[in-house]
């Protein structure tokens, strides 16, 4: 929740400001097809970016991190320019894209709080985008419905912060809904609610805590190679692509190409599973989804490898990467008396390569919207 102590401490008179939240997000499969017009399968989780918000008066932002521990001011008129601090650029870039779509607003004294872990896969990043823009658009009288609202953030994103990220993590920061996952069309942006009826399971984040420093090379690579296929074979989208026709494609392609599409299919089995609630067959595909990405797509790494190898020997029912690769965390569908595997992996991770895992349980929750403290 929000620190109002510290919140007091910083700005003063915490009883002006109006409360805000947005959640992190968790894709349940659907990996490396959101930047290329294919499907995926998010849900809101119970983790959020909490930003209090007050108008202040004057032709200035005040911003305070209690993540980071720190303030930043700039005037209303010195939107353009990025701040030093790296993490300012997220709700400045907000700002930028509502200052350059034409709309207005005053200056405003912003507090950011957070219980969402950074760079874990749940997409704090999204989750700040997404909690300023309620924010700011609620208190400036700014009308926006959820499509426009995830359209801005994914904007401060790729061209005010410059990173290179799909709509996903955003349309679901924006659109989610408790007791529900969001099978998302990336290339309509067409969605529906699929009830997670989950019974006795429920979905576990291990995170490896390990960045290998290729990933973002690789991930820029993919996209690359994701982009020479369509060229290669004369194809506007891979929705138009059908897997008889990849064989001409030299064999990275070709792998590449395999995954995407068989991808694709998994996302509409895990929404028939869901649906028949064979939490099951949802575990397969898990499974079935990290082979993919380990052997097909390349992104995985030994670490990650370790942690679903685990998984498997115990009989767990599914689990599989999530993210970029190359490090970051695991989804695993649990059984919740299952839960005391947690300590021997741990062990047994940490005696491998030195590191300590950290699991996070998430439920399913609301996307962005205004609260009460
Ligand atoms: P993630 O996978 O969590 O989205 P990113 O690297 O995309 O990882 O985004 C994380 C960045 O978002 C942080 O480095 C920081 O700049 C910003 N951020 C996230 N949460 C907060 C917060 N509570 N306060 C300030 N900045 C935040
Ligand atoms: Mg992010």
């Amino acid at each position: 929740m929000i620190d109002t102590v510290k919140l007091n401490e910083v700005f003063g008179d915490a009883k002006k400001f109006r409360f805000f939240r947005a959640p992190g997000r968790v894709n349940i499969i659907g990996e490396h097809t959101d930047y290329n017009d294919g499907f995926v399968l998010p849900f809101a989780v119970d983790k959020f970016v909490f930003c209090a918000i007050r108008k202040n008066k004057s032709k200035k932002v005040r911003i305070f991190s209690a993540l980071f521990d720190e303030m930043d001011e700039f005037g209303l008129d010195d939107i353009e320019n990025k701040s030093e601090k790296f993490w300012v650029n997220y709700p400045k870039g907000i700002l930028w894209v509502l200052k350059n779509s034409g709309y207005e607003f005053d200056g405003m004294d912003i507090f950011l709080d957070s219980n969402l872990p950074v760079g874990a896969g749940l997409s704090s990043s999204a989750a700040i985008e997404l909690a300023v823009l309620s924010a700011v658009s609620t208190v400036n009288g700014i009308k926006l419905d959820k499509e426009s609202m995830a359209k801005i953030g994914q904007k401060a994103e790729n061209e005010f912060v410059g990173v290179r990220c799909g709509i996903m993590d955003q349309f679901t920061s924006a659109f989610g809904k408790k007791g529900q996952a969001i099978f998302l069309d990336t290339m309509t942006l067409k969605y529906k609610y699929v009830p997670l009826n989950l019974g006795e399971y429920s979905f576990l984040i291990i995170d490896t805590n390990v960045k290998h420093s290729l990933a973002s090379g690789e991930y820029n690579l993919r996209r690359k190679q994701c982009e020479e296929i369509l060229k290669t074979l004369n194809k506007k989208s891979f929705r138009e692509l059908k897997i008889s026709e990849i064989e001409i494609l030299p064999e990275v392609l070709q792998k590449r190409a395999k995954h995407v599409l068989m991808e694709n299919e998994r996302v509409l089995k895990s929404v028939e599973a869901l649906e028949n609630g064979d939490i099951e067959e949802l575990g397969r595909l898990l499974y079935e989804s990290h082979q993919s990405l380990k052997e097909l797509y390349e992104v995985s790494c030994e670490e990650l490898d370790f942690v679903v190898d685990y998984l498997k020997d115990k009989d767990i029912i599914g689990g599989r990467m999530v993210g970029g690769g190359f490090g970051g965390s695991v989804i695993a569908l649990v059984k919740r008396e299952e839960k005391n595997f947690e300590e021997d992996l741990a062990e047994k991770f940490r005696k491998k390569f030195s590191i300590d895992l950290t699991f996070e349980e998430i439920e399913s929750e609301d996307g962005a919207k205004e609260i009460t403290v």
